[in-house]
């Protein structure tokens, strides 16, 4: 086929993204990150975002265009996500993507981003030596795999039944992991994103030296909650409502311990579901996803669960830029859909879009 391309948009928080792939295969993911725009906030401004977005999101599709080396005459479709997400960040995606689909009369396929995420793992790099016309078209199935998302806006445990059909079987009550280490850096005065930067800070410490609880052992149910690690983390860090200055050691002590606490609570919730179901594999996406300590616990974590899962070896993203928020994800769930004609017009932002309502 000569024109089996998909254009893929995300703007569903502060990264302006835009891919160009074939089936699994990424020709080429931008991303125009807004972290120095946010970092005054120390947490995502949605007014910021979406004038950022309208700013970033041309240059960011003439670049990915060229990078894939291809033009609109190679497009099958346009992929955007519809949601969950900041409706004011989602809305210039879906606007742009709109306008392209009419222009160059190509269908628009509407995307959840939570999906994309679960499919991250899929996705491969283009072969350098083989050009896309040439790329196998063959999709990867798969059934009864389980994702663990760990992300700055979302944490959950989602089963994938089949690819398009998805069951959440645990997911966070308050706040989303990602979105705990950011919040507790910002009290440790360690700029935002604080996630890699915990992650770099915990290497020189110790994970024992602050205990922090092990929240929701008392129940049966495979949710998390962070929001009581992160009081546990005010309540020390404060004396009077004032944040205490630290010592060095002592900071990168208070980041392992948070760090080792919050991994903690998920690997011993996923401890929890490897033992009442069986898996086909397991998987792992979402921008927490790139640190090291995390796949290391949850790699020990399937090992003592050995034969509850059928191929143990956990998969992950092939690049950190797969594990954030980005386009390429979108575009390999949109190869997945079927691209008849809708009223793309119709299509409108869905911000909170579960992924158990997805049809399959
Ligand atoms: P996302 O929401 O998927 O774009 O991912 C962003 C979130 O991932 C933010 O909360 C970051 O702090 C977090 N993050 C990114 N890299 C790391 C890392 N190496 N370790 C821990 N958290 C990270
Ligand atoms: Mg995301």
């Amino acid at each position: 086929m000569k024109n089996n391309l998909i254009l893929a948009i995300d703007t569903s928080c502060d990264d302006t993204s835009v891919a160009v792939t074939s089936g699994k295969y990424v020709l080429s993911n931008i991303i125009a990150s807004q972290t120095e725009l946010h970092k005054q906030y120390g947490g995502v401004f949605p007014t910021v975002a979406k004038q950022a977005h309208k700013e970033q999101i041309l240059p960011a599709i003439l670049i990915a265009l060229k990078r894939a080396g291809a033009n609109w005459q190679d497009m099958a479709a346009v992929a955007v996500t519809q949601g969950p997400g900041l409706a004011p960040a989602l809305e210039v995606g879906i606007a742009t993507a709109k306008r392209l689909s009419s222009k160059h009369q190509i269908p628009l396929i509407p995307v959840n981003h939570l999906e994309g995420h679960v499919l991250s793992v899929l996705a491969q790099p283009k072969p350098q030596n083989v050009p896309w016309q040439k790329l196998d078209t063959l999709l990867p199935q798969t059934k009864n795999s389980l994702s663990i998302l760990v992300s700055g806006g979302n944490t959950l445990f989602v089963k994938t039944v089949k690819i398009g059909k998805y069951k959440v079987l645990g997911q966070t009550l308050d706040d989303a992991a990602g979105e705990c280490l950011d919040k507790i850096g910002r009290m440790l005065n360690l700029g935002y994103p604080a996630g890699p930067v915990i992650e770099q800070f915990a290497k020189l410490g110790d994970p024992k030296a602050v205990p922090f609880p092990l929240p929701l052992t008392m129940t049966k149910t495979y949710d998390l909650s962070f929001s009581g690690l992160k009081t546990a983390a005010r309540n020390l860090l404060e004396e009077n409502g004032v944040l205490k200055p630290l010592e060095k050691q002592a900071v990168y002590d208070f980041c392992a311990s948070i760090q080792f606490a919050v991994f903690r609570h998920i690997t011993y919730k996923l401890n929890k579901l490897l033992v009442d179901h069986e898996f086909s594999q397991i998987w792992l996406g979402g921008g927490v996803a790139a640190n090291a300590t995390l796949r290391r616990m949850i790699r020990e974590t399937i090992r003592t669960n050995a034969g509850r899962v059928q191929n143990p070896k956990l998969a992950v993203p092939y690049s950190k830029k797969l594990c954030m928020d980005n386009a390429a994800m979108i575009g390999v769930v949109a190869s997945y859909k079927p691209t008849q004609k809708t009223d793309s017009e119709k299509i409108e932002r869905r911000p909170r879009w579960g992924l158990g309502e997805l049809k399959g």
